[in-house]
């Protein structure tokens, strides 16, 4: 392990391995349990051609979030918000 050209690919899957968690940590944040910040419940209204699920809520302001990380979705329980 005392080979330096080995320490560029493990720095670059740590930052990526950070990227990821830190991603995961703000979609979670944003889900807010299945909340808006408005205090009603997200609505699933459009699926993109990665897999994000698109989710917005009813109120007049129309929050809206983009989810890729799907668990957190099914965090919810029954996972039917959708
Ligand atoms: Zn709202």
């Amino acid at each position: 392990m005392d080979d330096p050209t080995l320490l560029f690919p493990i720095m670059f899957i740590l930052f990526l391995l950070t990227l990821c968690i830190w991603g995961y940590l703000c979609e979670k944040k944003e889900w807010n349990k299945g909340f808006a910040p408005c205090g009603t419940r997200w609505k699933c209204f459009d699926v993109d051609s990665q897999g994000g699920l698109g989710y917005a809520c009813e109120c007049p302001e129309h929050h809206c979030i983009w989810i890729s990380y799907h668990h957190i979705v099914k965090e919810v329980g029954d996972g039917r918000v959708i």
